[in-house]
């Protein structure tokens, strides 16, 4: 991979990548001993501890090298990357805050234990209920529209807020190799889009009129952005901060929140681009952003967490149709939607365990790895070439920390699976911790009418002609 990012040739820390590998290999094959894993809990997900905290210390480390003494900065993970209490409880004592998009992520949060403070609210569709409750709290909100500023307005009217308050715009710098993660496009749903005509003129006259507004927002990165392309939207962004601010006379936006969308390698164990990588690209391409006149907002979401993700599968069957090998495991569309139903955009890496969690040796073959979902398209992977997969054997979808097995796909009513993070124990073996308990069948009957079992059958039968 690495070729929609133009920095592939710097050096990418290669113990760290090794120390990965051996960490989620001992993890495999702990989680099989120790009964995680086996015929009756055939897929978990792992998150590897130590990974996600190294993660969290390089990004805080990437930008305190290159901002002014003093800068408050606020790395703010996007909740929806990886919507896990646990996980942004690790977050919050690793020093980082949560970006949030909806009611059910800001309750993820303070669930958390994340305060008000290290907590921004963005999202395109706020409800009033919704903006009066960020308000109250004094949680960062931005505005994505003029229609949304209106509402805050009125919220602003009736009484005051502490909520650092900002705009969403859109630098329309154009898009990535992925359509459905490009949110800088002409005609993305995100923001004011700053190129339409009279666009740059109402953000101009939206902060002269409202004191209060102290942060201007973007995101413009994300899978499939180049980096360039990314700092160019970061440039933008501070080019309008500088022109409001000299254009009102006064430091009136004081926060610029650069958004996230730091690209994943998903080809390697290697971590590429690195947060240290973009930190510096920012500061050469948007020098003044980092000299203390502005606080920062950073809100990196799969970054932080795709590497440390691993889905665990057990190979029910291996069959063979049309002279390929097919490994039919227990992941597929449920825990790797994107993958499945847009395989060109998302390649996962797959490695191949034996029935004890081993790491399989034996000559590549070209097969098949399938999941469990009753439709013919329900692939992990399609003529890859690995160790061949047997019966009782363990497949692994790689760099699945974000956007993967925390993002249930109810299809065939596939239970959720359990989560564990993984770190070294006491005495040398793999300690595991719950992060999500696996899905009763209880509990997917609840979620799926139970309790009105016959509600529709007693619907207009009395009702008169
Ligand atoms: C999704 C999102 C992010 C995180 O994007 P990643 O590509 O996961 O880093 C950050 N900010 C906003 C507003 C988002 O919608």
């Amino acid at each position: 991979m690495g070729a929609d990012n133009d920095l592939t040739g710097d050096v990418v820390d290669i113990g760290q990548q090794g120390d990965r590998a051996v960490r989620r290999d001992e993890a495999v094959r702990a989680a099989v001993e120790q009964g995680l894993l086996g015929p009756d809990s055939p897929i978990v997900g792992l998150l590897d501890v130590c990974g996600i905290r190294e993660s969290a210390a390089e990004l805080r480390a990437a930008f305190d090298a290159v901002t002014a003494p003093g800068t408050p900065v606020l790395h703010a993970f996007a909740v929806k990357a990886t919507p896990l209490v646990p996980v942004l409880r690790l977050l919050r004592e690793a020093g980082i805050g949560a970006e949030v998009a909806s009611p059910g992520e800001l309750a993820l949060a303070r669930a958390a234990g994340l305060t008000p403070r290290q907590t921004v609210l963005d999202s395109p569709a706020k409800t009033p209920a919704e903006l009066r409750e960020a308000l109250a709290l004094g949680i960062a909100v931005n505005a994505d529209n003029p229609q949304e500023l209106d509402r805050i307005d009125a919220l602003m009217r009736s009484g005051p807020s502490r909520s650092p308050l900002g705009i969403r715009v859109n630098p329309q710098i154009g898009g990535g190799s992925i359509g459905a993660t490009s949110t800088a496009t002409a005609t993305s749903k995100f923001g004011v889009a700053l190129r339409d005509p009279g666009a740059r003129e109402w953000v101009l006259r939206a902060y002269a009129d409202r004191p209060w507004l102290n942060r201007l927002h973007a995101h413009t990165g994300s899978q499939g952005i180049p980096l360039s392309l990314m700092a160019q939207g970061v440039a933008e962004t501070y080019a309008l901060a500088e022109e409001i601010n000299r254009h009102l006379g006064r430091p009136q936006i004081d926060t610029i929140d650069i958004g996230g969308g730091l690209p994943v390698n998903f080809g390697s164990d290697a971590t590429a681009p690195t947060y240290a990588q973009y930190a510096r690209l920012l500061s050469e391409a948007v020098p003044g952003l980092f000299d203390g006149r502005y606080g920062l907002v950073t809100e990196f979401g799969r970054s932080l967490l795709a590497k440390h993700g691993t889905i665990v599968a057990r190979v029910e069957y291996a069959k063979s149709a049309g002279g390929r090998p097919v490994a039919v495991t227990h992941a597929g569309v449920q825990v790797a939607t994107r993958t499945v139903y847009v395989p060109g955009s998302w390649p996962l890496r797959i490695a191949a365990y034996d029935g004890k969690g081993r790491p399989k040796a034996g000559a590549d073959v070209v097969q098949d790895v399938a999941g469990p979902a009753c439709f013919s398209g329900d692939l992990l992977a399609e003529a890859r070439a690995l160790p061949l997969l047997e019966q009782g054997d363990y497949a692994a979808a790689l760099d699945t920390g974000a956007y993967y097995f925390a993002h249930h796909y109810a299809y065939n009513s596939l239970a959720r699976p359990g989560i564990y993070g993984f770190a070294p124990g006491e005495g040398g073996g793999v300690a595991f911790a719950t992060v999500r308990t696996p899905q009763t069948l209880d509990e997917i009957v609840a979620e799926s009418g139970g309790a009105h079992a016959a509600s529709l059958t007693t619907l207009g039968t009395t009702a008169r002609p």
